[in-house]
């Protein structure tokens, strides 16, 4: 209607929230549906990260604080780069905001003039594309084989470059596929964005959530020229399970931070007084607390990997990170349920919730028609459950 404003027309809701708002549907009616559309961690807080919160509270913590985090938090945030990238940030080039996805859409606000490109290696995370479709920046898919361990190949970089190309995202560990830029093609890529003049914005929620035996390698610590033009996102929900304290950050170049403080200064104030003692308290803690969610994180990793590839007409490559396997399901879009044949994967998706009652979220809006994701961070019971469901499911298909 012509109550909203045309901006709205281009945005659709997040394609992983509606399904597990159906799958929700679905439990209230009673019914019981093992739900793996979502993306975050099935651990609760640990205790003293929660104790933290719960000390800022009594203290009376409870006011504004500085706009893009209180000094601690930024001490912490800064170390952490330290620690674990080499990377050295003045406070000033450190903006914590409401979750990631707040950061990221503060970055697309700063950085995206109208008809600006932002490339988005794809499969992507379904948010990016809506994103910079707000901020008036046009996205644009590189695709990424499924042969290639579905990572960014330079020459497929290099292919979809214009002169509006201004900002490419690199999202690794990658959600939905878990693959990891290994540091020969980054440095590939990283030599195509100085020679392009690109922006970079690293997205490396899952940094931690890595299978393989090196850290995940971050553009900008390859050289200054790239710590000059790549701005690095992160945040606790992952890491620490702490997905509703809403507690995400970014660091960059000083001009940009600078923009993005302005923008939340006049559109957040600043993040959540409370979480962000316990923020601070969750990155200061290293591998503490994350490490043991590792360990389990890989034990179902393997055991759903070898549970899918036991399905016939699904394949499923192991991921080196993130909590997401993307199997690829193409052997089944040629089937049919009484009669009746399913094409795309959403219809797959839909005989999955009714009749195996798994809810699993189709890859098409990550940019795949031919693959589905679950997350399973989940319990290794409920996993054991939805895989005999599924199999169950797919001995039905004609
Ligand atoms: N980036 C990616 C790739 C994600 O998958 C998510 C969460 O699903 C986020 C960013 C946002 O995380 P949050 O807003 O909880 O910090």
């Amino acid at each position: 209607t012509d109550m909203l404003a045309s901006r709205l027309s281009l945005l659709k809701p997040s394609p992983t929230l509606l399904l597990s708002a159906r799958a929700r549907e679905l439990k209230a009616k009673g019914i019981d549906v093992l739900d793996f559309s979502g993306g975050e961690p099935d651990f609760d807080t640990p205790a003293p990260i929660k104790d933290a919160a719960i000390k800022a509270l009594g203290e009376g913590f409870t006011k504004y604080t500085a706009v893009g985090g209180i000094p601690e938090l930024k001490e912490a945030i800064r170390e952490k780069f330290r620690r674990d990238q080499g990377l050295d940030f003045s406070p000033r080039e450190i903006v914590a905001s409401n979750g990631a996805k707040h950061t990221l859409f503060e970055l697309f606000q700063v950085l995206v003039n109208p008809g600006d490109q932002v490339l988005l290696p794809s499969p992507a995370w379904v948010s990016y594309p809506d994103q910079v479709l707000l901020n008036q920046g046009e996205p644009v898919f590189i695709p990424c084989r499924e042969e290639d361990g579905f990572r960014l190949e330079p020459e497929a970089l290099s292919a979809v470059l214009t002169p509006r190309s201004k900002v490419l995202v690199l999202n690794s560990p990658n959600n939905p596929t878990g693959s990891i830029l290994d540091r020969d093609r980054l440095e590939k890529i990283a030599e195509i964005v100085l020679k392009n003049d690109l922006l970079v914005i690293s997205d490396e929620i899952y940094e931690k959530i890595n299978y393989t035996s090196a850290p995940v390698p971050s553009i900008a610590a390859l050289d200054p020229a790239l710590r000059s033009r790549t701005v690095i996102v992160n945040g606790v929900s992952k890491t620490y399970a702490m997905t509703g304290w809403r507690i995400g950050y970014a660091a960059g170049p000083r001009e940009i931070m600078e923009a993005v403080d302005t923008v939340q200064s006049q559109t957040a104030s600043n993040p959540n007084s409370i979480a962000q003692k316990a923020a601070a308290y969750a990155i200061r803690s290293g591998e503490e607390y994350f490490s043991p969610m590792l360990v389990e994180y890989r034990k179902r990793r393997d055991w759903v990997v070898k549970a899918f590839n036991g399905i016939p007409g699904i394949r499923c490559a192991p991921p080196e990170g993130a909590f997401y396997v993307f199997p690829n399901v193409s052997g089944l879009l040629t089937r049919s349920y009484k009669g009746v044949p399913i094409h795309t994967v959403y219809e797959l998706a839909e005989f999955f919730l009714d009749v195996a009652r798994v809810a699993m979220v189709p890859g098409t809006p990550f940019g795949s028609p031919l693959h589905m994701r679950l997350s399973y961070a989940a319990s290794q019971e409920a996993l054991e459950e939805a895989l005999k469901r599924l199999s169950e499911a797919v001995a039905l298909l004609d």
